[in-house]
């Protein structure tokens, strides 16, 4: 064999929650399995998420005396789904509802820790858990039960073409970091787990609209490369016109908060879990505040009460209660503001007008962004001052305030002297929900819907049409079908 030359029984592209399910899975079955993660660390998406998983009869379902079942499950994806409802995959649904139980067990076997469950109507039961202390629990606890079990984890190295050999796949081309190119030998399968196209400029603007071709992702390297690579051997991908977002959220910060610095390791994530369950909300409110402050975007309650957004030129340029996420896109730099005045300012110091939340959890107000995101919090004595702040032009920011009045309407505008901004905003797209065309085996199908010899796909890229809608489905997915695809791999005999 080449020195650039690895072989394996089961390769898996992507170092994702789908990934490092399949490459686990396919290892506990005694198979030897090659990991690839383009990036220099494991995580994906799922490492950004929010980290809530749905699940059922779960021990924690079980202790709150919750008794469930894969059918009310099953139904209540349908409300979820709503008007989309008919474009649903119900056989991968299926697959998700029987399975969701076990695959959170694993999860807890092997150290990740949640707290809930939490409603999330028109579930009809709590069946949303939430990943203490953050999502990087899941790489961590992942990756090192991958590492127990042999899997050879090659991080920086970017897959870039399948190998086919007589209509089968039987392994990756892939390049390093330095541009080395690289063969990885499957001797039973290829495992695509890259994650989605929510980065990906070209599927964007092939599948989903120009417009959202040319807005970030929360995620910019999911960039559909498995997509991509499948396509080429005749693949198709369902839904992929339905995208979460462009949405409007705040910039991150540039230093990590407090919860996503604590060590996901299991005695913290039971910390955490104690705390929530029992210590009084004024203390764990700060510890919340810095995950809602810095994950979640602002609510249109703030527009609806007067508020205003502005370009980085102070410019108003769109109907706040229109789509201002699509115009966000085509201003200068991409970025803009929201300006409110002290009385709207005060408003939202309290319930019911929060600035963002995560629905049932937590609820954070202007005065939790003073205090969690000072990069983003600006507040100013007059509009000039603000304006100066902001690196605007005073006289257009003060033109444009002035402007805000609009009697007919009831609109008052913005009164001062005192002023808040937030932001840099922007707009970005969160998911990309197109996935590859799979059988009830994840493998993925070509040409006539017939499953491609070695090929099988999870997670985001495998998802098939699967609709995901309400919070904490599509980690269920990524780890259920993970799982599922790598011991489909592990057990594809063809190649044996
Ligand atoms: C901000 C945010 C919050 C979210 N919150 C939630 C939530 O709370 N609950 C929920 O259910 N869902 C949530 N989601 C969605 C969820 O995170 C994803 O759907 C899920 O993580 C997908 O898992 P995956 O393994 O398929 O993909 P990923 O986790 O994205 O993993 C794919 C991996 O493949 C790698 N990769 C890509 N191309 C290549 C290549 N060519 N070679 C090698 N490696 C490659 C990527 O770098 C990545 O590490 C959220 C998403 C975002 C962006």
């Amino acid at each position: 064999m080449a020195s650039n030359e690895f072989e394996a029984d089961v390769v898996v592209i992507g170092g994702g929650g789908a990934g490092l399910s399949a490459a686990s899975e396919a290892a506990r079955l005694g198979r030897s399995v090659i990991l690839l993660e383009k990036n220099p660390k494991l995580g994906g998406s799922t490492a950004w998420a929010i980290g809530s998983v749905t699940a059922i009869n779960t021990p924690h379902q079980l202790r709150a005396g919750i008794k469930d079942s894969p059918d009310e499950h099953f139904e209540d994806l349908e409300k979820l789904a709503g008007a989309l409802a008919f474009r649903d995959n119900l056989v991968l649904r299926r697959i998700l509802v029987e399975h969701t139980t076990e695959m959170f067990e694993w999860l807890l076997s092997i150290g990740v820790v949640f707290m809930g469950p939490m409603l999330q109507p028109p579930h009809r039961y709590p069946r949303m858990h939430n990943v203490v202390p953050n999502s990087s629990s899941f790489p961590y606890h992942l990756g090192r039960h991958c590492r127990r079990l042999g899997v050879d984890l090659c991080l920086a190295v970017t897959a870039k073409e399948l190998i086919v050999k007589r209509g089968r796949v039987t392994g990756v081309i892939a390049s390093t970091a330095s541009g080395e190119e690289r063969r990885y030998l499957a001797r039973r399968a290829v495992v695509l787990a890259s994650g989605d196209f929510s980065g990906g400029r070209e599927l964007k603007a092939r599948y989903a609209s120009g417009l959202a071709a040319g807005v970030d992702a929360v995620n910019a390297t999911n960039t559909g490369d498995g997509h991509r690579m499948a396509l080429g051997l005749g693949a198709s991908v369902i839904n992929g016109d339905l995208l979460s977002g462009p949405d409007i959220r705040f910039v991150p910060p540039e230093r990590s908060s407090l919860v996503q610095r604590l060590p996901p390791i299991w005695a913290v994530g039971q910390a955490v879990r104690l705390a929530v369950d029992y210590l009084p909300a004024a203390i764990l409110r700060p510890f919340l505040m810095s995950f809602v402050t810095t994950a979640l975007g602002p609510e249109p309650s703030l527009y609806k009460e007067g508020a205003i957004l502005v370009n980085a030129k102070g410019e108003r340029f769109a109907d706040e209660l229109g789509n201002p996420e699509d115009e966000l896109v085509s201003q200068p730099e991409g970025i803009g503001y929201i300006v409110l005045d002290g009385e709207i300012a005060r408003r939202f110091a309290a319930w019911p007008y929060f600035i963002s939340t995560a629905p049932s959890i937590a609820y954070a107000y202007l005065p939790d962004y003073k205090r969690n995101r000072r990069d983003i919090y600006h507040e100013a004595g007059s509009v000039e001052l603000l304006a100066r702040r902001l690196g605007m032009s005073p006289e257009t920011l003060s033109r444009t305030v002035r402007g805000t009045a609009a009697p007919e309407t009831g609109r008052r505008g913005l009164i001062g002297p005192n002023f808040v901004a937030l932001g840099p905003i922007k707009s970005y797209v969160t998911v990309a929900e197109g996935g590859l065309k799979v059988s009830e085996h994840l493998e993925v199908l070509g040409p006539g819907d017939t499953p491609i010899p070695g090929l099988f796909a999870g997670g985001a890229t495998g998802q098939g049409g699967l609709l995901l809608y309400g919070h904490g489905h599509h980690l269920a997915w990524a780890f259920v079908s993970g799982r599922l695809a790598g011991r489909n791999a592990a057990l594809n005999l063809a190649r044996a």
